[in-house]
């Protein structure tokens, strides 16, 4: 099913995001967790595309499985870095090809340490994508939007412009870069509206599991993590249970919130760990 038919249906959507393992064994633990997570009773399960497309024939393979074998809706996101259109083309005859009906368009990251740069015949931008995978008129597509501004963009106004766009060009619906505070996400979906993108924006929350980690990422993405859930953290550090549960607190409590606000769902990035989804999605009922 088309994840914007899903979205009209109303009622909150939970999605949950997976990224492919490296071993052909890890894909298949994957599946058992995610046949798991059925129980939970998600609305579709995503699975990310790996920098050059190194892993393409793991996301097409895994998409065809969640769907066709768990029998739950998948979403494959696809990303035009060292891609050719042409090669773009032959990726989504290929999702076509098992039943696949939603793809995430996206730019993707370039190499570590370089500038993104479009490879000859392929694209800039996510926008060309999803103009794309529109013209084939067969996809429900998706895109990716950030309420504290895509690292690469000079400003907010700027970054909300292409964002408009990328809509105009054939997105259905925007899934968030990870946030840890509404009102950024709040602000943010005011914004976009006041531009005019009518779609549904689902916010992306990453369950804290890893203090580490999450400090990682936030430097890489951009998105800040709030004083006292921070020291917070900190103090916990070490302690991988208190992590967990000051994690699944807050995201439950970020959860309640943007639901209770209007928010069409919740998008977990669960890094392919199904602990701290369950916790928060089980409070959440
Ligand atoms: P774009 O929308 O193209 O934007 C990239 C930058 O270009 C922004 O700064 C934007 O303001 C600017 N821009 C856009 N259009 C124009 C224009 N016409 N002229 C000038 N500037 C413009 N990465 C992966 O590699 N694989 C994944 O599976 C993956 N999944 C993701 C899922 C989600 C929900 C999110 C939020 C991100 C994901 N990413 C993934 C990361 C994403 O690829 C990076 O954030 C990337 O740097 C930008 O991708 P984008 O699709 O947002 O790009």
């Amino acid at each position: 099913m088309r994840i914007d038919e899903i979205l009209k249906a109303g009622g909150p959507v939970f999605s949950f995001e997976f990224f492919p393992p490296k071993t052909a064994k890890g894909s298949e633990s994957l599946l058992g967790t995610i046949a798991e997570l059925k129980a939970l009773d998600p609305s579709f399960v995503s699975v990310t595309y790996g920098a050059m497309g190194s892993n393409r024939g793991q996301v097409i393979e895994l998409v065809q499985k969640i769907k066709n074998d768990l029998g739950v809706e998948a979403m494959a996101h696809l990303s035009c870095t060292g891609h050719t259109s042409g090669e773009l083309e032959g990726v989504l005859d290929q999702l076509a090809g098992v039943g696949i009906e939603n793809v995430l368009a996206l730019r993707g990251d370039p190499p570590k340490g370089e500038e993104f740069k479009a490879v000859p015949g392929g694209f800039g931008y996510a926008s060309d994508l999803a103009a794309m995978i529109k013209a084939r008129g067969s996809f429900c597509i998706g895109g990716a939007a950030y309420p504290e501004i895509h690292p690469d963009a000079g400003d907010a106004e700027t970054d909300l412009a292409h964002l408009v766009t990328k809509v105009d060009a054939g997105a259905d619906f925007l899934i968030t870069q990870l946030f840890f505070s509404n009102a950024d996400y709040f602000d943010f979906v005011g914004r976009a509206r006041a531009k005019g993108i009518g779609v549904p924006i689902v916010p992306g929350i990453m369950p804290i599991t890893d203090v580490g980690q999450v400090k990682r990422f936030t430097a890489m993405c951009g998105a800040k993590i709030p004083a006292d859930l921070l020291l917070a953290l900190e103090a916990a550090e070490g302690d991988s249970e208190k992590v967990l549960q000051i994690g699944v607190d807050h995201a439950v409590g970020q959860c309640r919130e943007l639901l209770q606000r209007g928010a069409p769902g919740v998008h977990f990035y669960t890094l392919n760990r199904s602990p701290a989804t369950r916790r928060i999605l089980t409070a959440l009922r």
